[in-house]
């Protein structure tokens, strides 16, 4: 696809030229490559608050936040000045150390884990979880749902196989048949699906692994109940309960999804993963949950896992502080800024006649561009691509940078001021036009 920006992007096409020699597609993470939206990917070269700067001097309201992890914000002042003492002492010592002790501390204040231990991707976190269940368990399958993204784990990058309850194949090349084959891909909050296959492969389940609420299909809210039910159908066959908290833990709410759902209902995940917020912008995630599920761990079990840099105290220091920061203002004002957006999206694009959908999880949203709600991946699926491509461009055009991709929550933060989301409101009208064209 060509680029229709008629930004000047110049410098940051001659970057991804430069790149592209070099890297795969030219990053290195995919969807930075604008696959999905065609055009010009723009190199960021610094960004402070609300607002990205492109190495071509463009200025963007940033609506992905690293994918979520900026909560306070870029460059937030005291998180800056935490890790600068913190780098100040060295970077990485291998030994443990004070942060990573506070960080974990406060992890489980402020959730239900028991336990944690830290790692340096969500992949990671995920992938651990995993290993852990299967040696608590002593069993091998794995269950997911379609849509639900764990990170690039090969059990996880399945694909459902033919029929409801079966054994799925591998969803990428790399991916070991026999790896794949120990997974099972339902569709999301299908309770009689989960049932039928525990009914058919129970008492060789290790865990169901969920996204607390979805939000790599775009924001598909779990219906009422449907956590509590696979807490339970775990429970009652010996399965653990994974709930990946990667994208929403401290982000949807303070407690993450779990504080909107299980903290409610009264029912705890058996374990959790995090990422995104809880490293504050640096490579840091974890997993934890029940003490007696953790204590399988090395050096205290048998099950093996470790990590050169997890823990990083500069990671950690940045982690904390982060969540130190994040008191209930800082969600509230995430929040109302997330209203005040969300409803001029929907007026907008009703007023150009663009079907869409708006949807939610605590402050955590998406704009789906189809005529009706999204309960599973199928649902998603159904959206008009065109439309929202040209709806991203224009935004873009505009100053204001969405996630390249229709299938992505939109994520706010701390430092979205009045300011920022004026410039928003204002790219609204010419965006929905753009979209309703296309
Ligand atoms: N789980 C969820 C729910 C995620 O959203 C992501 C990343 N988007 C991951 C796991 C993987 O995390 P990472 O990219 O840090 O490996």
């Amino acid at each position: 696809m060509t680029s229709p920006s008629s930004l000047q992007t110049d410098a940051s096409a001659a970057l991804f030229d430069r790149a592209r020699a070099v890297t795969p597609g030219g990053v290195n993470s995919p969807v930075r490559a604008f696959n999905a939206v065609g055009g010009t990917p723009r190199f960021i070269r610094s960004a402070k608050g609300a607002w990205l700067t492109d190495v071509d001097g463009n200025e963007y309201v940033d609506l992905i936040c690293s994918w979520g992890p900026m909560l306070l914000g870029h460059a937030h002042p005291e998180v800056q000045a935490a890790v600068a003492e913190a780098v100040a002492r060295g970077t990485s010592y291998g030994t443990p150390t004070v942060p990573e002790v506070e960080l974990a501390e406060e992890i489980v204040a402020r959730t239900a884990v028991e336990k944690v231990r830290f790692v340096s991707s969500g992949t990671e976190a995920t992938m651990s979880a995993i290993r852990l269940a299967r040696g608590f368990t002593g069993r091998e399958i794995v269950i997911k749902f379609a849509g639900c993204y764990h990170g690039h784990v090969d059990a996880l990058l399945a694909s459902a196989g033919s029929g409801l309850a079966t054994l799925a194949v591998p969803g990428t090349p790399g991916v070991p048949a026999s790896s794949a084959g120990l997974t099972i891909v339902l569709p999301y909050n299908d309770k009689v699906a989960v049932a039928a296959a525990f009914a058919e492969f129970g008492d060789r389940v290790a865990c169901l692994i969920t996204e607390a609420a979805p939000g790599n299909m775009g924001v598909v809210p779990p219906a009422p109940g449907f956590n509590a039910f696979l807490a339970q159908i775990c429970r009652e066959n010996g399965a653990l309960f994974i709930s990946d908290e990667v994208m929403t833990g401290f982000r949807a709410s303070r407690q993450g999804q779990w504080g909107l759902d299980g903290a409610v209902e009264g029912w705890v995940p058996d374990l959790t993963t995090f990422g995104k917020v809880m490293g504050g912008g640096f490579p840091a995630a974890a997993f934890g949950g029940r003490a007696d599920v953790m204590a399988h761990l090395s050096p205290e079990g048998p099950v093996y896992q470790a990590g050169t840099l997890a823990g990083n105290p500069v990671a950690t220091t940045a982690g904390l502080t982060t969540l130190r920061l994040a008191t209930d203002e800082v969600y509230d004002h995430i929040s109302a800024a997330g209203e005040t957006i969300k409803s001029a999206v929907a007026d907008a694009l009703a007023k150009e006649g663009v079907p869409h959908v708006i949807q939610a999880t605590g402050t955590m949203f998406s704009v789906f561009f189809k005529d009706a709600a999204v309960s599973n991946f199928a649902e998603a699926s159904e959206q008009d691509l065109p439309a929202y491509t040209a709806f991203f461009h224009a935004m873009l055009d505009q100053g204001v940078y969405l996630p390249p991709s229709a299938y992505e929550a939109w994520f706010l933060s701390s430092a979205h001021d009045d300011r920022a989301i004026q410039q928003v409101l204002d790219a609204l009208p010419a965006a929905a036009s753009a979209a309703a064209a296309a």
